[in-house]
């Protein structure tokens, strides 16, 4: 995949990606299927879904964010 333009202001964006913060450690953000569901006992039910790591890329001159879930 190459870089894609800024569809905002059609400069360059870089790939990065979003960052969870959690209990202790850090995470890169996932995209899953269906609608989120907690539960008391263990968080977010994760089971059953699919779920692919996104990739967020930025536009070096605006800032604005576009997010790709990519394959695992
Ligand atoms: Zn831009």
């Amino acid at each position: 995949m190459s870089d894609p333009q800024c569809p905002k202001c059609q400069s360059s964006m870089e790939p990065g990606f979003t960052v969870d913060n959690t209990y202790g450690a850090v995470a890169q953000s996932e995209w899953a299927s269906g609608e989120p569901r907690y539960s008391i006992w263990t968080g977010m039910k994760m089971l059953g879904r699919t779920r692919h790591s996104v990739v967020t890329f930025r536009c070096t001159q605006c800032g604005f964010l576009e997010s790709y879930a990519g394959r695992r």
